[in-house]
């Protein structure tokens, strides 16, 4: 039974704990369930679907459209998505990705645009993705290549490739990043949702990763879509997906926590039960030394992480800072604990099948996606930085 007393900390308010034990109790009864590892589509969208009908996808739309909160609620997001990562990390995709694939519609989308992509996600009728990546463009953004011009007044044609892309060839619609030229570099990108059977957008191929989900590389050739369909104005595309990225970044975090926290009871169960020179494995200092680093780190990074969700349900515009220390660190940290917690099982941790080995291959995506550890560096400094100078570095 994970350690839930985090739950009493100042960051967050009564109806938190309550979301929280409600997840966990659904997860414990509903998650393994749905998932085949043998059919990670299917395990998809039956994860979806069973959000849905739990109620759990109204966390991730505004009350406008269904959702809990008037706006999004981070220490939720990051409470389901630690919770559901506890519990299997084909949950907490499914749940991350119908936030992710819809917050730029939530944070820039007008009502006909909220009104036409939200709901089908929040009932789980329809799967959302969220397409930024190109082959050439993956940590540097702005270099991105796939364009879209005009073609007549009120429509434009999408020309490149996404690649990486979740829920790739399951979802449907996309939110995409293109180029539209109306200053160089990031001053001149657009977001746009297109929807995946629009003529002209393919699946290129399918992506096979250590920690299999659905992912896809995108092909767009002369992709027609309206204009109508455009979040927020001509050339914001570069603050869209980063405002985007400002609230569920954080929850990347929360990800990679339950990832850890599973990892320690793993860990602690089993030096529980092995006996080794006469003792339980538990009774050895270098055990406890490492149970020591997990339970510190575990610790550390839930601080980090619950500090930034409530930093930015508390008003802050931008959480930049806190948002890329929490990624930055929960990720770090946790692919350390799944490590100690594969080596405290011996050859069994890794074993195929053995949730740590399972953890072990789950946690490692994290610390590049959404920013590799690198660039949270980069954006911490840059902040630390502008704050010394008052903002003028
Ligand atoms: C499982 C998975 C799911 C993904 N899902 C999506 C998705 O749904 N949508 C989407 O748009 N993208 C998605 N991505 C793409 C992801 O965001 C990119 O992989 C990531 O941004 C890194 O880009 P890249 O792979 O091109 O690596 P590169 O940009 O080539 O970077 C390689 C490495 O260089 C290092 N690095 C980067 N910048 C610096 C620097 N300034 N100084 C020193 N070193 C640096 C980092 O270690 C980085 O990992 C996903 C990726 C994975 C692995």
């Amino acid at each position: 039974m994970a350690d839930r007393s985090f739950l009493s900390w100042p960051f967050f308010e009564p109806h938190h704990a309550e979301l929280a034990n409600g997840i966990d109790a659904w997860a414990r009864e509903n998650v393994a369930g749905l998932i085949d590892h043998h059919d990670v589509d299917g395990s998809c969208r039956r994860l979806v679907a069973a959000l849905a009908d739990a109620g759990w996808l109204d966390l991730v739309v505004p009350a406008s459209h269904g959702g809990w909160y008037p706006k999004l609620d981070v220490r939720s997001l990051c409470l389901a998505r630690e919770i559901l990562g506890y519990h299997a990390g084909l949950a907490d995709f499914s749940f991350a990705m119908q936030g992710l694939g819809t917050g730029s519609i939530s944070l820039f989308g007008t009502d006909a645009q909220k009104d036409r992509w939200l709901p089908p996600v929040r009932e789980g009728r329809s799967i959302a993705a969220f397409a930024l990546s190109e082959p050439d463009a993956g940590s540097d953004v702005a270099a991105m290549t796939t364009t879209a011009t005009p073609d007549g007044n009120d429509h434009l044609r999408i020309d490149g490739e996404k690649t990486w892309i979740s829920n790739g060839g399951i979802a449907g619609h996309y939110v995409v990043f293109v180029r539209t030229g109306e200053a160089p570099g990031a001053r001149g990108l657009s977001a746009f949702v297109v929807d995946a059977d629009t003529p002209g957008l393919e699946i290129a191929e399918r992506i096979e990763v250590i920690a299999p989900h659905p992912l896809a590389r995108l092909r767009f050739n002369g992709c027609r879509i309206p204009v109508s369909n455009r979040l927020g104005q001509p050339g914001e595309g570069f603050k869209v997906a980063m405002a985007t990225l400002d609230v569920f970044r954080a929850t990347v975090g929360a990800a990679a926590l339950g990832f850890a926290r599973r990892g320690l009871d793993e860990a602690l169960d089993r030096v529980a039960k092995r006996r080794m020179f006469g003792a339980p494995l538990a009774d050895l200092q270098m055990s406890q030394a490492a149970l020591a680093d997990m339970a510190t780190e575990v610790d550390a990074a839930a601080l980090l992480v619950y500090r930034a969700a409530w930093a930015k349900d508390s008003g802050a515009a931008r959480v930049t800072r806190e948002a890329s220390m929490a990624k930055l660190y929960a990720t770090e940290a946790a692919q350390r604990v799944v490590d100690r917690a594969v080596q405290l099982h011996g050859g069994l941790g890794v074993t195929t099948g053995v949730k740590v080995e399972e953890l072990y291959r789950e946690v490692r995506a994290l610390r590049i996606y959404e920013g590799a550890s690198e660039v949270q560096k980069i954006v911490i400094a840059r902040q630390v930085l502008d704050a010394r100078t008052g903002g003028m570095a």
